[in-house]
């Protein structure tokens, strides 16, 4: 299988629109890198199987992809219902603090479960309410013991177990819940390569995932997910403690002024690539793909942003769990992604401080590529951090980043402009280039007589030193 070289990666969330084989098949070979698993609609078993069925199509085609967790954090949600109901403007809604109660008083009030009982303490009177991704609004009217009473002033139709925000409100809710803990054993019992956490509201949330992780064994790197204004304020530390960022702009949508998300957004990417990290651009890119075949222009704009902002990955989410589209949402996306590419990008990553003479070797290699011109780069990393600070140098050219580990492959696929080959390394360092020549021509990524740049040991009077070469495929 061979695709046209790509820089952006592509994320898409499994659900029942891409879950069965013969979709998964046609994803991965369309070219996804990262399948994002939302634990706030999977079980567990399915959680194992689906990873299962992920890594055998992936032997299948020679091609494997990350799998990353999505565990929810401290989200606060309204009760399970049977059916929806239906809220009119100025109708009445008591808000309980017995997460599981749905019934009506008897003046006909709505009373709804929330899952989180100090809600009642957090919510100031006068506040708004938001929720199912801000599709109904309820005013806070009065608080007793035990009930927010609300109004409704934004009506629709309400479901079970709807997701509730509250934009401006500090919550009280812990990082990670008893949910969470036992998804993410489940996750690395099945293998999981990342874990993204909902709701980041500060450094420290992350170090406690971090310290959880490391409690149970489990490794994968870490996402920080910023969906509030905390999360905003705090951006920085975040960053720093995560392994990288998602700018969940469904949330933050809500719980921030919608027009500063295109800021939020330019401000996240540019910190990033400034800092070394990942980020991720998530949320509503394709949304009216959901229903329709092609994009709105809108959304062509919207996707060609990120790609040009050079963000890691842009993600697809109901599109390809409940999408009519799936597959067309992928080509949607790589044929934007090749196209923008090509005309350049906002050079966010020249703001990135290196520090130490192999980093700078790899800055060197990435100026003599480009120069050359038609020039890929060739490393060889058994960590993944030559291939991470490569990809954070956003170079012009193809790197291919050659690893001897599994778990090393499956990060550096999700790292922008990264082209991850597994193989085992030789002793001896001038077979295992040839060894990774032979293999480029043959996937094709290759010519016979080009020039590449290669990062690599080599043994000098018996001494291992680090070089950077200029070589001819032969
Ligand atoms: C978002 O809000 O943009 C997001 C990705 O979060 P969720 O997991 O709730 O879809």
């Amino acid at each position: 299988m061979n695709r046209r070289y790509r820089h952006t990666k592509i994320i898409f969330t499994i659900g029942p629109a891409s879950e069965s084989d013969e979709m998964l098949e046609k994803l991965i070979t369309e070219g996804v890198d990262v399948c994002r698993i939302n634990m706030a609609h999977a079980n567990h078993e399915w959680t194992k199987s689906t990873i299962q069925r992920i890594r055998a199509i992936s032997k299948k085609l020679g091609r494997e992809i990350s799998v990353m967790m999505d565990v929810k954090g401290p989200e606060i949600r309204t009760c399970p219902m049977d059916e929806p109901i239906h809220l009119t403007q100025g109708d009445r809604v008591d808000l309980s603090t017995e997460a599981n109660a749905f019934s009506r008083d008897e003046a006909g009030h709505v009373i709804l479960g929330v899952n989180y009982p100090s809600l009642i303490d957090d919510i100031p009177v006068g506040n708004m309410i938001q929720v199912d991704n801000g599709l109904l609004n309820f005013e806070v009217l009065r608080k007793t013991e035990s009930r927010i009473e609300c109004m409704v002033v934004v009506g629709g139709e309400l479901g079970s177990r709807r997701h509730i925000n509250l934009p401006g409100v500090k919550i009280n809710l812990p990082a990670i819940t008893e949910k969470d803990r036992g998804d993410i054993k489940v996750g690395m019992e099945a293998g999981v390569d990342q874990y993204a956490l909902s709701f980041v509201r500060e450094a420290t949330d992350i170090d406690i995932l971090r310290e959880y992780m490391v409690s149970i064994g489990a490794t994968g790197k870490i996402v920080a997910k910023i969906e509030d204004q905390s999360a905003i304020t705090n951006l920085d530390e975040i960053i720093q403690a995560a392994d990288s960022l998602m700018v969940a702009r469904g949330d933050l949508g809500i719980e921030c002024p919608y027009e500063e998300l295109p800021i939020i957004q330019r401000r996240a990417v540019k910190q990033c690539l400034r800092m070394g990290k990942g980020v991720i651009v998530a949320t509503h890119m394709l949304e009216s793909m959901i229903e329709n075949p092609v994009p709105t222009r809108a959304e062509v704009t919207d996707i060609s942003n990120a790609v040009y902002e050079q963000a890691d990955c842009i993600m697809l989410s109901g599109e390809t769990t409940i999408g009519k589209f799936p597959l067309e949402c992928v080509k949607v996306f790589n044929r934007i992604a090749l196209r923008i590419e090509a005309s350049g990008g906002a050079g966010f990553a020249e703001g990135r401080v290196l520090k130490g003479p192999k980093t700078m070797m790899l800055r060197s290699a990435k100026i003599l590529a480009e120069e050359l011109g038609d020039t890929p780069i060739l490393v060889f990393t058994r960590t993944g951090r030559l291939g991470e600070i490569l990809s954070s140098l956003r170079c012009q050219v193809p790197v291919y980043a050659f690893t001897d580990r599994r778990n090393i492959l499956r990060h550096l696929v999700t790292l922008w402009g990264i082209e991850p080959f597994m193989m085992d390394f030789d002793a001896d360092p001038e077979q295992t280039i040839k060894d990774a020549f032979d293999r480029l021509l043959e996937r094709g990524w290759v010519k016979k007589g080009q020039t590449l740049v290669v990062i690599t040991n080599a043994l000098a009077h018996g001494r291992v030193i680090d070089t950077l070469q200029l070589r001819y495929v032969d």
